[in-house]
């Protein structure tokens, strides 16, 4: 008999049967960081994978993680936050936003508010997600999705988003074109199709209510910066 080095529980085997564990795990050698190079690369599995899937087919395969398989696509929050610090760092490294908004200019905590937005675009993601998200459920009342399910979707589908803006800063950092506006309307139509493919892309009234909930909850979520900082510099 062993006992399980994850779940404690004693079994004999090459493999815990309650929670898969491998009695003896191999040491860490050359093959393992081949392992864990490609399958970051790896089409078939890891972060591009999840890239490919949310491409092509991001309703079914948001729907597949939810219900039926979640090894597949790689960590919802983990994949907002990747994706939100690729575009930072691109935008950093370009000075691409510098070029249209400058928070830092305005006045008392709301600026700054603004400003630790645009330094955190993946922690005040997800924070947007959470007002989009009730969007939704308003919008879509009766999917049957609870609110934390729909915030899994908008990790997804947002960390996509942001992608397409690390991709449009990239080349615009390399040909100085300026192509911000572009990449805000691929995002946008992106967004608008994936919600409403998640939803049921049959019914025209989908994307209408996509496109609605989401800039609702944008707007929504600015206004509560706005009016939560005007609110703090008034009490203090
Ligand atoms: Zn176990």
């Amino acid at each position: 008999m062993e006992n399980c080095q994850n779940c404690h529980k004693s079994f004999e085997g090459n493999y815990c049967p309650d929670c898969g564990q491998p009695a003896r795990l191999r040491r860490i050698d050359g093959k393992y960081i081949r392992d864990e190079i490609s399958s970051v690369f790896n089409l078939d599995k890891g972060i591009l994978l999840t890239i490919k899937e949310l491409f092509i087919r991001p309703g079914k395969s948001i729907k597949d993680f939810l219900t039926t398989d979640r090894h597949r696509l790689v960590k919802p929050i983990l994949f907002i936050l990747i994706t939100s610090i690729a575009y930072s760092i691109i935008n950093h490294y370009f000075k691409i936003e510098d070029q249209y908004v400058n928070y830092k200019g305005m006045k008392g905590t709301t600026g700054r508010m603004f400003a630790w937005v645009q330094d955190n675009y993946g922690y005040a993601n997800i924070i947007m997600g959470i007002f989009i998200a009730g969007m939704l459920k308003l919008f879509f009342i009766n999917s049957g999705y609870n609110f934390y399910e729909v915030l899994i979707l908008l990790c997804f589908i947002m960390g996509m988003g942001m992608l397409i803006f690390a991709l449009f800063a990239l080349i615009q950092g390399i040909t100085r074109v300026d192509l911000m506006t572009t990449a805000g309307i691929i995002s946008m139509i992106y967004i608008t199709l994936a919600i409403a493919d998640f939803y049921g892309r049959k019914k025209p009234i989908n994307y209408l209510k996509a496109v609605l909930a989401y800039v609702g909850g944008m707007v929504f979520f600015s206004i509560s910066l706005l009016f939560s900082g005007i609110l703090i510099d008034l009490i203090f």
